[in-house]
């Protein structure tokens, strides 16, 4: 046995010492085996030139005749518009730049492909982007130009993706410019980043065009969405929405460099008093859609657009169309006229919790996010 460990020796000094082992950042960040991706081809890159002509064929189709949103206006978008205010042939863009203002697996070290289109097919009251998507200032890109700018992102910008915000309004045109991008050499995941506002036809056209779904789910009762979203039924669309989109592409999925690739990354804002409605919607996401959903449970709601606003003085009438009453020195929405109160906050997260949930984007003990 001695003579048998000296030879191993002896030959253990002749072999060439052993390759140390790759770098994995995974064994730090912990993501969670069912959760790792080796590597990842974006979805728009295997559809085939057949289904590829398909959705170009159906995309020009919803422009003649849109429904694309739950607003259903049936215009052909070639003559006229419907209530975004946008046409057929280009989109309105008011930002496109790396954005390092999202979730950290999503910007990443290098940013976020942001495109931020103008307009938007809400009326949030209280929209903290509402510069961008209550007006429509901007430029008029067509899908080739879009496509272009995807391009110069990924290859100048180094982005980890092409982040589309506020893309429910210009889905056909957006599903021009990733076919055309797909063609010209886009290689980096795609982001649909929405208010949940979109239409089942929709969703069906972004199926197998987008990778990540960055859905917000706002508030739970009807009565809050008409008075707060002027869209009454946002709550019932958005359920649809988020459970349609989770079953294209799942729960959220990670390189082991720590940045998505694949799957949902579900945003709820906290409103000020509306927290149970923030709980109903945990219950909900952990019953119907998945108890691996990747949530973000946000507290960063601050007065914005039309809260905190001078109430108008209308003539002849009690009060404004929204039920907003006009009273001395009052201000419009006052209920949702401060910031979110931490308690607030770790009511809506412990429900989470309760509800089953444990996939939270937010900082973990060792300093880093959970992935
Ligand atoms: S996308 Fe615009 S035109 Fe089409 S249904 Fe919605 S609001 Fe109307």
């Amino acid at each position: 046995m001695a003579t048998l460990t000296r030879s191993l020796r002896h030959l253990t000094k002749l072999l060439p010492p052993p390759t140390p082992a790759p770098y994995t950042p995974k064994r730090h960040l912990g993501i969670p085996p069912a959760y790792l991706l080796d590597d990842y081809i974006p979805r728009y890159q295997l559809l085939t030139s057949i289904e590829a002509s398909k959705k170009r064929s159906l995309a020009y189709a919803h422009l003649q005749n849109c429904n694309l949103c739950p607003r259903l206006c049936g215009v052909n978008r070639y003559h006229e518009t419907g209530t975004c205010m946008i046409g057929a042939e280009t989109a309105k863009v008011n930002v496109i730049a790396p954005h390092r203002g999202e979730e950290p697996c999503i910007q990443g070290y290098h940013g976020s492909g942001a495109v931020f289109f103008s307009g938007c097919n809400m009326r949030c009251v209280f929209c903290q982007n509402h510069d961008i998507s209550h007006t429509l200032a901007g430029h008029d890109l067509t899908p080739s130009d879009l496509a272009t700018w995807y391009l110069q992102l990924q290859n100048l910008g180094s982005v980890h993706n092409i982040n589309l915000i506020t893309p429910e309004h210009v889905v056909p045109q957006v599903a021009l410019s990733i076919l055309e991008a797909r063609d010209m050499g886009l290689k980096i995941p795609i982001i649909y980043n929405t208010s949940s506002f979109d239409s089942l036809d929709s969703l069906h056209l972004m199926d197998g065009l987008v990778d990540i779904y960055l859905p917000d789910f706002k508030v739970w009762h009807a009565s809050t969405a008409k008075r707060l979203l002027k869209a009454e039924e946002y709550v019932e669309t958005a359920k649809e929405s988020i459970k349609a989109m989770w079953a294209q592409v799942g729960d959220l999925c990670f390189t082991s460099d720590g940045i998505a690739q694949k799957g949902v990354l579900l945003r709820h804002l906290v409103m000020p008093g509306l927290e149970e409605e923030g709980k109903e919607i945990m219950r909900w996401l952990s019953r119907e859609v998945s108890r691996d959903l990747y949530v973000h449970v946000m507290e960063q709601y601050r007065p914005d657009a039309y809260v905190g606003r001078k109430k108008r003085r209308v003539e002849g009438k009690e009060g404004e169309a929204d039920g907003e009453r006009e009273g001395k020195g009052e201000v419009r929405y006052k209920e949702i006229n401060r910031a979110v109160r931490e308690e607030e906050w770790g009511s809506v997260r412990e429900a989470a919790v309760e509800a089953g949930l444990w996939r939270f984007c937010e900082v973990n003990e060792k300093g880093g996010f959970h992935l």
